[in-house]
This record gives C-alpha cells, structure tokens and sequence, in this order.
C-alpha cells in the first residue's frame, strides 16, 4: 500500500507531464475501479487544463481550469506510467497498451500519463473544486503532517487522556493524514516510544518530540523518493516505488541499528497489522 512519500513521489513526477498542460484526450476504458468512474468523466477531462497538482493525505489532486477537481488514489496496485515525456534525464517512448490500463490522458506537451491498476483498489473521481474538502473521501481527514495545523499543542490536545495504542492513534487519519503502517513504526523508534503505550500515557515532552520526528521520517523517505525520480531507470517510466531502507520496519530478527544497543528488532500484532520495535530503545 502506497504511504504518504509514495504518493508524494508519484505526484512530483506527474509534475513535468500534467500540471500547466491540457489534457488532449482522456480515454477512460471501464466504468468503474474500486467505486463506479464519475459520469461523462472523459468528456469532463477531455480539452481541460490542469492549474495544479496536489497531494491531500494519499490522494493526488488535479485542479482543472473547468472548475473541477480530479482525484487519483493509487488504492494498493495503481500504477501510474508517464511516456513520451521526460522523468529526470530519461525519455521513455509510448509502451504498447498492456491489459490493466484503465485510464490514459494524452496531454497536449506529449506526455502519456497512463493509470494500470490490475486489482481494481485504486480510485477516480470528479468533484467542484471549491467544494472538494466534503468530498467522501476527503472529509474529517486530519491536519497535514506538513502543515501549519499540525503541531505540537494540536497533537497533544488530541492524544490527551487517549486509551488507544499510540501506534493506534498516529495511524488514525482524523488525528495526522497520510500517516500509514510503516513510517509510524519508523517514528516509535526514533522517539524511543513503545508502540502499545496507551496515547493518553504519553508526557507532554514525549508528544511534542513526535511533531518534528513525524516531518523527519517522512521527509527522508520523500527525499529518497526524490532521488529515485532524478535516478530514473526503470524501462517503462512507472513512477513511485523506491529503493529505500527502513530503520526497524521489516527487519524482525535483526539487530537493533542504535549505537550500543545489543537487542533485536521484535514484531507482534497490532490491530491486524504487524508492528515492528526495539524492545530496549522503546520504552
Ligand atoms: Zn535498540
């Protein structure tokens, strides 16, 4: 499942190919992906020009000179593919259509953005511009990460007296957007922060140190993500999944990365998903 520097990394390599340019022709090949298409929605695309490309949370946004907005979610195997357009310092040339291409946008600079998405879990949709923050899916999501709203008084008052887990709440998109499974375990681990704590256990200082150490985890892998996309090798210009190492996720068994630490990386359970922790750093 594509986190929140994934999405990120997809959205800044559409950057080149999408924003300012027109889209020529969208074609759009099914009606539906996890949820039914929009109506018309290759006519509402169809001669329209994208002003800006966003990201909200995990949702990539596509603000259209009509007055409407385009929303992208990758869901767990949406690809997103750009031809004929440069990605760094390589050219990839139109691919033959391949099964699973569900929607392709012929910009008027050359470009092919091209969506494949063989398990169906992503997701398109249109909506008024102005009124996208009550959109469905959109809706009560919590402050960006990035974002001035997100700080450390914001997150206190939201943890405060919390009976959840703090792994728990951190993954709760109400409390920060686009925090997932992985980068709340790297952020435990650098804060030293058990990850079955109780959130309401959690002293003032433990809380406010999560802000920056939110930022910095994900930063990191954004900039990782960033270098992927300056690096660009991959045959069939498919953007958003890089290289990038991880700290404590995915590494049960290994040795403990901090200096002087003798424990191994442990991982247990936690609500359905696997948590992985150092069991001496994070108290
Ligand atoms: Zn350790």
């Amino acid at each position: 499942m594509p986190e929140l520097p994934e999405v990120e990394t997809v959205r800044k390599g559409l950057l080149p190919a999408m924003e300012s340019a027109l889209i020529s022709n969208a074609a759009v090949n099914r009606p539906d992906l996890r949820w039914p298409f929009p109506e018309r929605m290759a006519e509402r695309l169809t001669g329209k020009r994208i002003n800006a490309l966003r990201r909200r949370s995990k949702y990539i946004l596509a603000d259209l000179d009509s007055g409407e907005t385009l929303l992208i979610h990758l869901g767990m195997s949406g690809r997103m593919t750009v031809s004929g357009h440069t990605i760094g310092e390589f050219h990839h040339p139109h691919p033959t259509p391949a099964k699973h291409d569900h929607v392709v946008f012929d910009m008027d600079n050359g470009a092919r953005v091209t969506f494949n998405d063989a398990r169906r879990f992503g997701a398109m949709d249109l909506m008024a511009t102005e009124g996208q923050a009550d959109h469905w899916l959109l809706k009560g999501i919590g402050p960006e990460p990035f974002g001035n709203d997100f700080n450390e008084s914001y997150l206190v008052e939201r943890l405060a007296g919390r009976k959840s887990p703090i792994k728990t709440a951190l993954l709760d998109q109400k409390i920060v957007a686009g925090l997932g499974n992985i980068y709340v375990c790297e952020v435990l681990y650098r804060a030293g922060i058990a990850p079955a704590r109780l959130a309401g256990s959690l002293t003032q200082r433990e809380v406010a140190g999560l802000v920056p150490l939110i930022r910095e985890v994900l930063a990191d892998a954004i900039e990782a993500g960033g270098s992927s996309l300056r690096d660009y090798r991959q045959a069939d210009g498919e953007l958003g999944y890089f290289q990038h190492t991880f700290k404590v996720y995915d590494r049960e068994g290994e040795s403990c990365l901090t200096d002087g630490c003798q424990s191994k990386i442990e991982r247990f359970a936690q609500s359905g998903r696997s948590t992985f922790h150092c069991p001496q750093c994070q108290r």
